[in-house]
């Protein structure tokens, strides 16, 4: 099926540079660009900015990114895990917890020895209210779509078992499916237990080899250890986020503040800024660790799925943004009706779309998309390092054959296991009333 439209759609004609006269190939579903002085690489410019914090981050992950690419470029083994900086973000987040703690005993001697005045227990209770709302949480098992239990798919959690023990860990309690053009691993409740979120908008534009490799990143984050020494530190950043929520006033616009509303307003500056160094500094120290992680997680990736998949990988997504979109469009056509697009009948197939489009991607926009990335240090989000800087390290290791191989038997066998929740979730995109 894949391919199918690349004869069709594929028509290409050539035309020349207007900036250095070099030949270069033009075909109308995608940039016009030169190979040869990169005239016209990036048309769209860089991405706009989403608030300062992300911003700052994002620049700190790419400094970062570059300095550990350096370094694991020069010696594969450099930087293993557990600095100094880890050290310090496990105190700091063992003080933002007790901080919690400190509330907590506080607002029970407040309400217990004060409690024949009105002011006290009542001073007391609310910092028991704030102390629950601050406390740690173990994350619940949290979905957008449905999800598959071993049960429901022996096939996919086997393939998923494979990997794990290629990577030395062992598989999830869960899968749960949705939408997303991504993929990730948590964990979730007391008991630590490890759910595999799968985005079908990148699943199903990834080969079998890819998905492998995709799967041996995820997994290789538990082998690394990432998730365990996330836990301490994620939940004191959750707090911590919390109580920027909690300190930063709501405004209505267009209307002047009263002189009380001003102090107040004054009063919680303090703190929030106080707060806010605090999160910076934690989000300063866990960055390289984070990134470092990513690095050994690609590692992994290759391990399992072979060089040139976890490559692939890393081209599949420089083209989120295209796939998400063609997804939206595909979703207003169906509830227009434009062109007497049915929002059932979009539905079907939606993913088979999804991925024939992926198809007919040529091997030269995928090169302007590398280009592209380097030049704006594409990142998948605000922690992981530059995807052109990741691709690098994951062809400049020694290749290696792929420890995990799906045969077309077992790749059928979990298509059919996903296909209701394919279904599903293709129905959620369209937003199909009768799904
Ligand atoms: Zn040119
Ligand atoms: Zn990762």
């Amino acid at each position: 099926m894949r391919g199918q439209l690349t004869a069709a759609a594929g028509q290409s004609k050539a035309q020349s540079c207007p900036q250095c006269g070099a030949d270069t190939p033009y075909d109308e579903r995608f940039v016009a660009w030169c190979a040869a002085c990169d005239w016209n690489v990036d048309p769209g410019g860089a991405e706009p900015v989403r608030g300062r914090f992300e911003a700052k981050q994002r620049r700190l992950a790419h400094r970062y990114g570059e300095q550990l690419h350096a370094e694991l470029l020069a010696d594969p083994d450099a930087a293993k895990g557990g600095d100094r900086s880890g050290t310090l973000a496990r105190v700091v987040a063992v003080a933002v917890h007790a901080v919690t703690a400190v509330l907590a005993v506080g607002g029970i001697l407040l309400v217990v020895l004060g409690w024949n005045t009105v002011v006290q227990p009542l001073i007391g209770a609310i910092l028991l209210v704030a102390a629950v709302v601050l406390r740690p949480r173990f994350g619940r098992l949290r979905h957008d779509g449905p999800v598959l239990r071993r049960a429901d798919a022996p096939r996919l959690y086997a393939l998923v078992d494979e990997v794990a023990s290629a990577v030395g860990t062992h598989g999830v309690d869960a899968v749960t499916v949705d939408a997303d053009f991504n993929a990730s691993v948590a964990t979730f409740g007391l008991k630590s237990r490890r759910v595999l979120h799968i985005g079908l908008g990148l699943w199903e534009v990834l080969d079998q080899q890819e998905r492998v490799a995709l799967l041996g990143h995820e997994l290789g984050h538990y082998a690394n250890g990432d998730q365990r020494r996330g836990r301490l530190i994620g939940t004191a950043l959750a707090s911590l986020h919390t109580w920027l929520y909690f300190l930063t006033p709501v405004r209505t616009p267009h209307r002047r503040r009263t002189i009380p509303e001003m102090l107040t307003d004054l009063l919680m500056d303090v703190p929030r800024w106080a707060v806010y160094a605090v999160t910076l500094l934690l989000e300063r120290l866990t960055l390289r660790d984070k990134q470092r992680a990513e690095y050994f997680a690609d590692r992994a990736a290759v391990r399992v799925g072979s060089a040139a998949a976890a490559a692939g990988l890393m081209d599949r997504l420089l083209i989120g943004d295209s796939v998400e979109s063609a997804l939206r469009t595909e979703s207003v056509r169906a509830q227009t009706r434009i062109g007497g697009a049915q929002p059932r009948a979009a539905a079907d197939g939606l993913w088979e779309r999804s991925a024939e489009r992926a198809a007919t991607v040529p091997e030269r926009e995928y090169e302007r998309l590398r280009r592209v990335a380097a030049l704006r240090g594409h990142s998948v989000d605000a922690t992981h390092p530059p995807t052109h800087l990741r691709r690098h390290l994951i062809e400049a290791g020694e290749p290696a054959a792929a420890a995990v191989v799906i045969d077309p038997e077992a790749a059928a066998a979990i298509a059919a296991e996903l296909a209701p929740a394919r279904e599903t979730v293709a129905h959620a995109v369209i937003r199909d009333p009768a799904g």
